[in-house]
């Protein structure tokens, strides 16, 4: 059988622990047997970005910019433990962050949705997408802890002289403060983004905030996204059939349990963190979840919604049996080519990820599974694979 072709390179980002043990099995079960992959290849593992002062990072995102597509694996994101670990020369910084930095966008989760593993919400039918503001707020604050008595302000200065100041608070004794900020541009991309992807997906789009509370910070998110959307993307909308819907987000909480699901939720930066894994953990993992950043340019980057699976890592390298789930990681692969194909108007390579994803959800969906889903499936009798077996089992399928 001749492999499929790819005409431009997609931005491969390795990374860390067990997922980059995946992501080689992956590369030799499931794609390379049946495409000849064209990718520009980056090492994010943490060893590499050490060693090269994280500039590999930065190098992967510039790339990302060059070639529009790119599939990132899930990295170590350093704390106290990993600079000793790892023997650091800095606590480098959280790798989807700087990408996101440098692309902007925003990040979109929905659930796999497989028969036999059920969301704990019996009355969700239909996956749940949300889409996460990927700049500022309480992830770029400013804080103190105040010491003791004292006044805590906010000011701005303008670069005119202009001078803006608010009392935060009259403190009469020891407590914290922050200080936090978004810029209108990053928000107005986000709109934008949220808009296009329900265009493109022909879902609703929710957008909730609490600006009932936050008559300025919020309130600005809920005018940007309705002045965007009645000048831009009302009648786009009309004619798609799907609507735009607006509410505080307590009333979206309330209604999104109460709903079948099948629309994208736009969520500010915390309420995305906080509400995509509950979305994740109600629909079974966060293994069972795809992840993409599209940024206002037209750029992609795929990516597993979890991260390097440490526990099993150490398992691994005992030498002892692990089980693993890839599925986000298969998914991030296959959204990568189905985006390149679209692109490059590569037919083949578009058929070929919806041949990988079918094949994936066959593969359980017959019984052939990792460890967390046979912990959570409605099937009696599930077949345990092992990290690698799992994998073969859907290679078997896909040839
Ligand atoms: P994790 O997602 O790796 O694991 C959290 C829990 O979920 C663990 O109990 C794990 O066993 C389970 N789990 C997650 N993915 C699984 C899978 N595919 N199959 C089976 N079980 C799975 O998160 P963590 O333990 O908090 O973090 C480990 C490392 O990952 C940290 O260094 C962190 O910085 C990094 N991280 C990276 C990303 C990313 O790159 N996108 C995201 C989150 C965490």
């Amino acid at each position: 059988m001749a492999k499929i072709k790819m005409t431009t390179p997609i931005v491969e980002m390795d990374g860390d622990e067990m997922t980059r043990i995946l992501w080689k099995m992956i590369k030799d079960h499931l794609l390379e047997p049946f495409i000849e992959l064209n990718t520009e290849y980056y090492d994010l593992g943490l060893e590499y970005r050490n060693e090269t002062n994280d500039q590999v990072t930065i190098d992967s995102a510039n790339a990302t910019k060059k070639y529009g597509v790119a599939v990132k694996c899930a990295t170590i994101t350093p704390n106290a433990a990993r600079m000793t670990e790892y023997d650091l020369k800095e606590m480098w910084k959280s790798p989807n962050g700087t990408i996101r930095a440098i692309l902007d966008g925003t990040v979109f989760r929905a659930p796999i949705v497989v028969d036999g593993i059920e969301p704990c919400v019996r009355n969700w039918k239909k996956p749940i997408t949300i889409a996460r503001h990927a700049y500022g707020d309480v992830y770029k604050n400013t804080e103190i802890k105040v010491p003791g008595a004292g006044k805590v302000e906010l000011v701005y200065t303008g670069e005119d002289g202009t001078k803006i100041s608010e009392l935060v608070h009259e403190f009469a004794g020891p407590g914290v403060a922050q200080g936090m900020h978004n810029i209108d541009k990053s928000i107005e991309s986000f709109a934008r983004s949220c808009f296009n992807y329900a265009l493109d997906i022909k879902q609703d789009l929710w957008f909730a905030t609490k600006d009932t509370i936050s008559k300025k910070y919020d309130h600005t998110f809920k005018d940007i996204f309705q002045e965007i959307f009645d000048k831009e993307y009302k009648e786009k909308f009309e004619a798609a059939g799907i609507v735009y819907f607006y509410t505080l987000i307590d009333d979206a909480v309330a209604r999104v349990m109460k709903s079948e699901g099948g629309y994208i939720w736009a969520c500010k930066n915390y309420d995305g963190d906080v509400m995509s894994d509950m979305i994740s953990s109600a629909f079974g993992s966060l293994a069972m979840m795809t992840s993409v950043l599209v940024s206002p340019d037209g750029y992609y980057e795929y990516e597993a919604a979890h991260g390097t699976v440490q526990r099993h890592y150490y398992k691994h390298l005992a030498g002892e049996e692990t089980s693993t789930n890839s599925v986000a990681t298969i998914f991030a692969w296959s959204g990568a080519l189905r985006k390149r194909g679209e692109i490059d108007g590569n037919q083949e390579l578009m058929e070929f990820a919806d041949k990988l994803e079918k094949a994936t959800i066959q593969t359980i969906e017959e019984g052939d599974m990792t460890k967390d889903l046979a912990l959570i499936t409605k099937n009696p009798n599930p077949n345990v694979l092992n990290s690698e077996g799992f994998i073969k089992a859907i290679a078997g399928r896909l040839a």
